[in-house]
C-alpha cells in the first residue's frame, strides 16, 4: 500500500471493531456477562526474536498472535507481514474473525497476527528465517487443534509452508504428520486445498452477486473499481469478469489507475507479476489522482487491501451503489453512517470475504480426514455456504430493521450467546 493508505490504516482500528460490537449487542440486548466476555481478548502473545541476515549480521523482529475468543472452536485467523501490524491492529482482526467463524456457522473462534514488518525489503531467505524463528517463538501457542493460522496481507502458501514445517519440525516424531494442518492455506502438495488461492475472492463475487439477486440487477451491466491488487483484488476481479463486470479503476501501493472501456484483469496481473507486483504504469489505462479514487463514477467498490480506507476524507464522493468489503475493516464508522445516509449498500467484511476463512475450513477437514477434495466441489460448498451466510443477515437485517453490518454481528453473537448460556461460565 501507497503510505498514505497504510498511515490510516493505523487510525485506532479496535476501537472500530468495539462500536460495531456495541451497536449490535444494544440491539440484540445481548447478555451482560456476555457482553464483558466478547468484548475483551483472550490471550495476547507478544515476541521478540532473532532472525540473520544475508550479510550476516542480526536483526530483532516483533510478532503478534491475539486470541479473541476460542468458544466455538480453536482459534482462527491469519498472518499479515505489515509495518502496520501493532496490538491494536492484532486486536481489531482477532475479534473480526470470531464474528466471521460464528457468522459462518464454522467450528472455529477468532485469533490474528503477524510481524511487523515491510517484507519487500527482505531476500527470500531472509523471509524464510524470520518466519520459522516466528514459529518457533510462537511454540505451542498454535496448534492444529488449537490455534490455526493462515494467510492474510502479504503472507501466502510458501510462508505457510515454512510454518507447517517449522512446526512440525519441533514436535515428537510421532505427532509430525499429524501437525501439518497447523496452518491453512497450504501450497496444495503440502496438503493445502485446490482453490483454497481464490476462496476469498470467489466469496467476495458471491455476496456480490447474492446482492444483485435481491435487487433484481443484472450484474453484466456494472461497473466497479478495486482497491488492492493482492490476492482478494485479484480474484475478486477474476470471478467480476467471468460475471461480465467491468472494471474500470484500480488502486494498490504503487498507483492508481482508470480506464473507463474497462481493465483486463488477466493482463493486469501479467503486468504486475514483472513490476514487481505493482499496476503501476499499466499501459492499458491512464494514471489517476489517488485521493478521488473512490469517487469514480461507478455501480460498485471493492475494497481488498489495508483497514480504514473509507473515511469522512472519502465517503462523501462515493457514486456507487454498493461497498463490498474484500478487505477487514475497510470503511471506518463515520465513513459508514455516511454511505448510510447516501443509501448506499454495504456488504460486510465479516460476510463479504468469509470465504477465505470458510475455505481454510475445507482445508483442515481435509487433512484430518486424509482426503483430497477436487475444486468445483470446493467452490460449491463455499458457494452455499456464504449464501445461507447471506440470507440470514438480510433476514437479521429484516427483523431488527438494521444495517447489514450490524445484522452480521446479531447472527454471530447470537450463537456465541447461545453457547455461553448453554455452557455457563466455569467454575
Ligand atoms: N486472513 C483471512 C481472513 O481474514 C483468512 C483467515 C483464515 O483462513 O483463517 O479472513
Amino acid at each position: 500500500m501507497s503510505k498514505s493508505i497504510a498511515k490510516k490504516e493505523k487510525r485506532g482500528m479496535y476501537q472500530n471493531v468495539l462500536h460495531q460490537f456495541n451497536k449490535a449487542a444494544d440491539v440484540m440486548n445481548l447478555d451482560p456477562g456476555v457482553r464483558k466476555i466478547l468484548g475483551t481478548t483472550q490471550n495476547e502473545i507478544v515476541v521478540h526474536f532473532p532472525a540473520k541476515m544475508d550479510d550476516g549480521s542480526v536483526e530483532v523482529f516483533t510478532g503478534y498472535r491475539v486470541q479473541h475468543n476460542n468458544a466455538l472452536g480453536p482459534y482462527k485467523g491469519g498472518l499479515r507481514y505489515h509495518p502496520t501490524v501493532d496490538i491494536d491492529a492484532a486486536r481489531a482482526l482477532a475479534t473480526w474473525m470470531t464474528w466471521k467463524t460464528a457468522l459462518a456457522g464454522l467450528p472455529y473462534g477468532g485469533g490474528k497476527g503477524g510481524i511487523q514488518i515491510d517484507p519487500k525489503k527482505y531476500s527470500k531467505g531472509e523471509l524464510e528465517r524470520i518466519t520459522r524463528r516466528f514459529t518457533y517463538a510462537l511454540g505451542n501457542n498454535i496448534g492444529p487443534d488449537y490455534d490455526i493460522p493462515a494467510p492474510d496481507v502479504n503472507t501466502n502458501s510458501q510462508i505457510m509452508a515454512w510454518i507447517a514445517d517449522t512446526f512440525a519440525s519441533n514436535q515428537a516424531p510421532g505427532q509430525r504428520f499429524n501437525s501439518f494442518h497447523v496452518v491453512t492455506g497450504k501450497p496444495v502438495v503440502s496438503g493445502g486445498l485446490e482453490g483454497r488461492d481464490r476462496a476469498t475472492g470467489f466469496g467476495v463475487v458471491t455476496t456480490i452477486q447474492k446482492w444483485a439477486d435481491l435487487r433484481e440487477e443484472d450484474l453484466s451491466n456494472k461497473t466497479y473499481i478495486v482497491q488492492g491488487f493482492g490476492n482478494v483484488g485479484y480474484w475478486a476481479s477474476h470471478f467480476m469478469k467471468e460475471k461480465g463486470v467491468k472494471l474500470i479503476g484500480v488502486q494498490d501501493h504503487s498507483g492508481t489507475i482508470y480506464n473507463e472501456d474497462g481493465i483486463d484483469p488477466e493482463e493486469l496481473l501479467a503486468y504486475a507479476t514483472d513490476n514487481n507486483g505493482g499496476i503501476k504504469g499499466f499501459h492499458k489505462a491512464d494514471e489517476y489522482d489517488k485521493d478521488t479514487f473512490f469517487g469514480i463514477d461507478c455501480d460498485i467498490i471493492i475494497p481488498a487491501a489495508l483497514g480504514n480506507q473509507i473515511t469522512t476524507d472519502n465517503a462523501g464522493m462515493i457514486k456507487a451503489q454498493l461497498v463490498a468489503e474484500g478487505a477487514n475493516g475497510p470503511t471506518d464508522t463515520d465513513a459508514e453512517q455516511i454511505l448510510l445516509d447516501k443509501g448506499i449498500e454495504i456488504i460486510p467484511d465479516i460476510l463479504c470475504n468469509g470465504g477465505g476463512v470458510i475455505g481454510s475450513y475445507f482445508e483442515w477437514l481435509q487433512n484430518k480426514r486424509s482426503e483430497i477434495w477436487k475444486i468445483e466441489d470446493v467452490l460449491i460448498k463455499l458457494q452455499d455456504k456464504l449464501e445461507i451466510s447471506f440470507d440470514k443477515v438480510i433476514k437479521t437485517a429484516e427483523k431488527y430493521d438494521i444495517d447489514w453490518r450490524t445484522a452480521a454481528y446479531v447472527v454471530a453473537m447470537e450463537r456465541l450467546e447461545q453457547t455461553y448460556t448453554e455452557r455457563g461460565v466455569f467454575p
